[in-house]
């Protein structure tokens, strides 16, 4: 039998009718049979469509009729039904690995009871607190904790690093002197490392301290020796790094808040912070960091995934990137899965209402749903679905065990 292009098997091949011309207008789209095209502008192949006006059909753009709205004002609501699962309370008891409470939630034993009382609505049973507390505040926050009968077990404090004087002879004795002192009041990490860090802080010649500067190098080696991990938060997202035009991603972000923009002529860029803090993870083997917001990274799971292959000591707290999460369902359960003993849940500030839609992305299938800060994310969100084993370790399981804080009375 010989080979017909034309011909899909099972399929019975068509004859072109004679009268095919007459009856063309009968299979043009409806659109342009009703209206017509009121003269579009043609584009080249490659090209983009002029501003002002969007591509209707291959290379054929059209401007809007009448007024067109700013991207604030446009607030579609989306006409699709599908099941909703949304849940104040996570499945299993949760560890806020980055936590921000201030003198509302952790300020005295009754700011503290009615504190465990919110964390109890939404099912956080320990919050960790990423303020770098260090000396007698460290010690003051703990016996404050202590004294609540209700509260003793469930807020724990990660220490600092003074980086004041980096570049002055002593600075690292001192700097491990605090971390063992710390260690001992019962501080279990260390943390959060800020993003000044890399950023703009300097040493004591004026020059930008770098990530991997070998002067920190016996802090990390206390970290370790302590067994204290470090969470560090490293840059800021890779779109505030670039010219704030209508190609960011972050646009309406960084126009709301211009403070969030890093000029490349003042700032080191995304890419120089990214080179030096993973030279940092790989100089210090055995040292355990937490990469906060999973590295800035969420966006481009492929390169954490191969950050996590490179480097084992380092794990990721997904904190404030649930957009990136929640827009590639199938991606990110696979991710999750595939490194569930490397990511840990964390917040970020502290919004009882906002963790809700954490438990709607990492525990449901539902699709298409809103996020709850229109300006990180103009897209909708979807559930990833992940099993009940892979849930305790990013809720809990891993948190306890990097920090050694004990197991009892948690889920097995
Ligand atoms: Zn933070």
């Amino acid at each position: 039998m010989s080979f017909n292009p034309d011909r899909i098997p099972g399929v019975p091949v068509r004859r072109v009718s004679r009268s095919f011309f007459p009856v063309l207008a009968l299979v043009l789209p409806c659109t342009v049979m009703a209206q017509g095209f009121r003269g579009g502008t043609q584009i080249k192949p490659g090209e983009s469509c002029p501003p002002g006006t969007t591509e209707v059909r291959p290379r054929s753009c059209l401007a809007p009729e009448g007024q067109v709205p700013s991207i604030v004002d446009y607030r579609p609501k989306s006409t699709l039904k599908v099941p909703a699962t949304m849940r104040m309370k996570a499945k299993f008891p949760v560890v806020d690995f980055h936590g921000h409470p201030g003198g509302p939630q952790i300020g005295s034993v009754e700011a503290l009871e009615r504190f465990g009382v919110q964390l109890d609505s939404i099912n956080v049973r320990l919050m960790l607190v990423a303020g770098n507390v260090s000396g007698d505040r460290l010690t003051q926050g703990i016996a404050l904790v202590n004294q609540s009968k209700t509260m003793k077990d469930r807020v724990r404090f990660l220490t600092g690093i003074n980086f004041g004087g980096i570049g002055t002879p002593g600075w690292a004795d001192k700097a491990v002197a605090q971390m063992e002192a710390d260690k001992k009041a019962g501080a279990v990490g260390i943390g959060e490392v800020g993003k000044g860090f890399g950023l703009s802080t300097k040493k004591a010649d004026g020059s930008r301290l770098k990530l991997n500067d070998p002067e920190l190098k016996p802090v990390w080696a206390a970290a370790a020796r302590l067994k204290l991990p470090v969470f560090i938060h490293t840059a800021d997202p890779q779109e505030f790094f670039r010219p704030v035009d209508y190609t960011n991603e972050r646009w309406l972000e960084q126009s709301l808040f211009p403070e969030r923009r890093y000029p490349q002529d003042r700032f080191p860029s995304f890419e120089q912070l990214m080179a030096e803090r993973d030279s940092l993870f790989k100089a210090n083997p055995q040292t355990t960091f937490v990469a906060a917001h999973l590295g800035w990274h969420a966006n481009d799971l492929g390169r954490l995934g191969k950050m996590f292959d490179e480097m084992p000591n380092v794990l990721g707290e997904m904190g404030a990137v649930l957009y990136d999460i929640g827009r590639q369902p199938r991606a990110a359960h696979d991710f999750f899965v595939k490194y569930q003993d490397r990511i840990l849940f964390g917040k970020d500030s502290y919004q009882p209402e906002e963790y809700p839609y954490y438990w709607r992305v990492l525990e449901t299938r539902d699709d298409y749903f809103d996020y709850y800060r229109d300006y990180h994310a103009f897209w909708k969100l979807y559930g990833i679905d992940l099993p009940d084993v892979v849930l305790k370790k990013v809720y809990y399981q891993n948190a306890l065990r990097i920090t050694g804080v004990p197991m009892t009375g948690w889920p097995k």
